[in-house]
């Protein structure tokens, strides 16, 4: 087929008027028989990649996923768009598996998903041989080739075997992974040598960046979710099952419908839990990093870490779970010394050797020093990536609320002789006691009162040193005990310090912030939601209702019928007839021919509502 096709296709059957970045040349290039290299980031738009040639190209497309949910999603999405796909994996029944492979000896899909596991399994390809054509070859998620990333999945190590048997069926890997590392690793292990590469850059505009000291941080979460997220969907992930268990029973308690989620829990209970917060509106999921995978919600508005996570890398994929459909998203984090004294133990009290704790320490203080910059977040996280962004993005906390600076010199000194003092043996807050002079019981009993270094820092507050004493440790002038209990020592670096031969500066922590949603949305940069103040809330609140009731009658998640950003574009254009409703982003033929009059009845009710409001004044 011609090259039109596939515009024809973007715009009839998926109701989008433009490809976005590298998706028109991805596309074309695989149509035309091509293998490819995807890297986008997530929300990006990777699966019009592949299903757009899937459709254009003679036979059925065969695209590898490694997860049992996600397959689900983007089969009911593609049916919902009057696309023929199924799925082949461990949830079918024998008989559902039987129809699906008649369909496919048919020809009759379009797309067919299926695990890594029954791809593999005895027969299967020699059954798939037998297809009268096959489209293309995609394989999602391809980094779940990668032994040092967290989603390994040996099945995929094995996925060269596709190109060894029909060599002539073009292939596409995608992945929104982002490091050199496992780029390589992909293109070795899965054959892909001479693939075409497409890379995109890794920002996500969207997503509001937000690091706050740790203080109460119950209280900080729940006015976070107050005040910014009341009725939203979101994720909050804390580091451990009682924490995750704790926090979402609590948050209950304050009227949120939050849930739990973490490995220890049954495969039953999780599954539902993971299933409530797909298909209804506003659940808060509480989970351990066991959640996410696979979550493909598009409105998840805001992720919450209520404890480090273990990398940069680690908070740019948990984090990058919220906001998918690019509309204006929070990712948040409270953080604090205990993070670094318990993450740190965490790495030398595993099982690891010696090479890799070493490697995981780096990459935890890559990720402290990340937490306490005063530079834009966006901008180091970027760079992490090895791109070359911007040094302000005016969508970052450190963009639109520039945190103090001070020379810290004398006071990381006094920090660091009272750590030597004492004995190496102590933790911040009794330190920072001894600093200010406190008279405390403990003190005197260690004669503490006796030394040079008591009372020499009266001129911060003791929350002050806590903050001068975390920063030390998040640089790697502290050391902290193997243990966990929070005593610091000095490392070798400290001496330079003691010394005067290098300065130190701290940010000053503000406990308190405003609220900053208005703010942080108006930032030049935020792509944001279309006219979001011209829009009608009570209208788009029921186009909302009546997209839950729609998809609750078939069982299918309320996204996959309408994103809350083509609602929004209804809430703003109110279109009056079928014609107007087409042009809305995201409404194809099918969803025009299956929704459009439930929607524009919604549109004519609230209107009428208006008429008679007026009337009756
Ligand atoms: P990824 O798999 O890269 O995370 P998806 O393929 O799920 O991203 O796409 C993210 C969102 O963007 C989806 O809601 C999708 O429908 C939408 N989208 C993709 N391409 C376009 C486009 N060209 N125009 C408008 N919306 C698009
Ligand atoms: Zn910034």
């Amino acid at each position: 087929m011609d090259s039109t096709s596939a515009e024809e296709i973007l715009r009839h059957v998926f109701g989008y008027n433009s490809f976005r970045s590298h998706q028109g040349e991805i596309v074309h290039h695989v149509i035309d028989g091509g293998d490819a290299l995807v890297l986008m980031p997530t929300g990006g738009g990777k699966s019009l990649c592949y299903q757009i040639p899937a459709i254009v190209r003679p036979g059925t497309a065969i695209v590898v996923s490694p997860l049992i949910a996600l397959m689900q999603d983007q089969v009911s999405a593609l049916k919902e768009l009057g696309v023929a796909a199924a799925f082949l994996n461990s949830s079918n029944s024998a008989e559902e598996a039987k129809l699906t492979w008649g369909k496919l000896l048919r020809g009759e899909l379009d797309l067919l998903y299926v695990s890594p596991e029954r791809l593999l399994s005895p027969g299967f390809l020699d059954r798939l041989a037998g297809v009268s054509s096959i489209a293309l070859f995609a394989i999602d998620e391809a980094h779940c080739v990668s032994q040092w990333g967290h989603d390994f999945r040996p099945e995929y190590r094995q996925l060269s075997v596709l190109h060894e048997r029909f060599p002539n069926v073009p292939r596409i890997a995608l992945t929104a992974t982002a490091d050199e590392p496992t780029r390589r690793e992909i293109i070795e292990q899965l054959g892909l040598g001479s693939a075409k590469v497409f890379i995109s850059g890794f920002d996500r505009p969207n997503i509001n960046y937000r690091i706050i000291p740790k203080k109460d941080v119950r209280k900080q979460l729940l006015r976070l979710i107050k005040e910014e997220h009341p009725h939203d969907a979101g994720i909050v992930y804390c580091l451990s099952r009682k924490k995750v268990e704790e926090t979402a029973a609590w948050l209950v308690t304050q009227g949120f419908r939050a849930l739990p989620y973490h490995a220890g829990m049954s495969a039953a209970e999780r599954q539902s839990n993971q299933e409530t917060f797909i298909q209804e509106e506003g659940v808060i999921v509480v989970a351990t990093i066991a959640f996410g995978m696979g979550i493909d919600k598009p409105n998840v508005r805001f992720v919450a870490h209520l404890d480090l996570p273990k990398s940069i890398e680690a908070y740019y994929q948990e984090t990058g779970r919220a906001g998918r459909d690019g509309l204006p998203s929070t990712a948040w984090l409270a953080y604090g010394l205990s993070d670094i004294v318990i993450l740190r133990q965490m790495i030398d009290s595993s099982e690891s050797d010696d090479a890799r704790k070493r490697v995981e320490r780096n990459k935890l203080q890559s990720l402290f020093a990340f937490a306490d910059s005063a530079d834009c977040r966006r901008h180091l996280l970027l760079r992490y990536f090895g791109e070359n962004p911007p040094t302000s993005c005016s969508n970052c906390d450190n963009c639109l609320e520039p945190p103090k600076v001070w020379d810290g010199t004398v006071a990381a000194q006094k920090a660091l002789s009272c750590v030597y003092r004492t004995g190496q043996r102590f933790g911040a807050v009794y330190l920072a006691e001894v600093l200010t002079g406190a008279g405390s019981e403990k003190i005197q009993r260690f004669r503490h009162d006796q030394l040079s270094v008591y009372g020499i820092g009266k001129e911060l507050s003791t929350d002050q040193w806590s903050s001068v004493f975390r920063q030390l440790a998040a640089s790697g002038y502290l050391e902290t005990d193997i243990e966990g209990f929070g005593s610091f020592s000095l490392a070798a670096r400290a001496q330079e310090v003691l010394r005067g031969q290098v300065k130190v500066s701290f940010r000053e922590d503000v406990r308190l912030r405003i609220a900053p949603s208005k703010k942080f949305r108006s930032g030049s940069n935020v792509p944001s939601s279309p006219g979001a103040e011209a829009i009608d809330q009570s209208l788009f609140e029921r186009l909302r209702q009546k997209r839950l009731v729609l998809a609750k009658a078939q069982k299918l998640p309320p996204y996959v019928i309408f994103h809350d950003r083509t609602l929004q574009e209804i809430a703003l254009t109110k279109p009056s007839n079928l014609e107007e409703f087409s042009r809305i982003t995201g409404v194809g033929e099918h969803k025009l021919k299956r929704y459009g009059a439930a929607f524009l009845e919604v549109i004519s009710a609230e209107s009428d509502a208006r008429v008679e409001l007026v009337a009756n004044v």
